[in-house]
């Protein structure tokens, strides 16, 4: 153990609906510029997973921690605005009435001057300078979903979780969008937590996979520690797509 301070740490994350507990006292934790991806069939609870820890969904039981700092037990509920905590779908398209710096302005707050700045900062990042002031119609599939990974991180949050935010796309553009978020994600110090259901994408990507069974992590390690011993025959399945 390095004795870092996890950036996301979650203990005993329940959440029930109609008396089944869909979210099965889940545990956690990231450090800082790590990925974790968490993995598992459809209808295991990874959705309501993420949507407790970004305070959009309540959850019965258990502790989110951020920076080793309690934002959500039985006693406290830092909401959802208040978390600094970025949360990106399959499905984030950008607005198209707003020009791409408006885009990527949606979400901050302060003078004008200060946020015009990180809009030129975050579009940097992602290699898109050029297009500050078109529209998002004027740019390709892969740049859209780079203004929209700029969006998301303009705030900077610390935390960024991601549902199979690369679904929609074609490899090529899936690999170049991957790399990129990558890169901006681990120069940021970003905590990562990422579902997905493609096997290379957690090989690539992921510091730490976590594998979901029914509600309940049955699995967790460094990625080729899981793909030489998967726990049961759903992984050892998943894991013998890896090329
Ligand atoms: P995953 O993202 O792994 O596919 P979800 O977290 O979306 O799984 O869902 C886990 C389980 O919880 C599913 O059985 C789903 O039907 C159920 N569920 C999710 N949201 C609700 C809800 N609001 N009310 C009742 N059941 C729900
Ligand atoms: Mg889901």
């Amino acid at each position: 153990m390095t004795g870092q301070t996890p950036r996301l740490e979650i203990r005993n994350l329940t959440r029930r609906f109609e008396g089944r507990a869909v979210v099965d006292h889940v545990s956690l934790s990231i450090l800082p510029g790590q990925v974790t991806c968490l993995l598992g069939p459809s209808g295991c609870g990874k959705s309501t997973t993420l949507r407790m820890i970004a305070g959009v969904e309540n959850q019965d039981a258990g502790e989110i921690l951020v920076d080793g700092a309690v934002i959500c037990d039985s006693h406290t509920h830092v909401p959802a605005e208040h978390r600094r905590i970025g949360l990106m779908f399959q499905d984030f398209a950008l607005f198209p009435h707003l020009s791409v710096a408006d885009n990527v302005a949606f979400g901050l707050t302060g003078p004008a001057a200060e946020r015009r700045a990180r809009v030129e900062t975050m579009l940097d990042r992602v290699n898109l300078r050029r297009f500050i002031d078109a529209w998002p119609h004027e740019l390709s599939g892969g740049e859209q979903q780079r203004v929209a990974l700029a969006r998301a991180l303009a705030p900077g949050p610390r935390i960024m979780l991601m549902d199979e935010p690369f679904s929609g796309l074609d490899n090529r553009l899936r690999d170049e969008i991957r790399d990129t978020t990558l890169a901006v994600l681990k120069d940021s110090g970003t905590a990562v937590l990422l579902v997905t259901h493609e096997p290379d994408e957690a090989m690539r990507m992921a510091d730490d996979i976590a594998l979901m069974r029914d509600g309940k992590i049955v699995q967790q390690g460094a990625p080729y520690n899981i793909y030489n011993a998967p726990v049961d025959r759903e992984a050892v399945a998943f894991f013998s797509d890896v090329n």
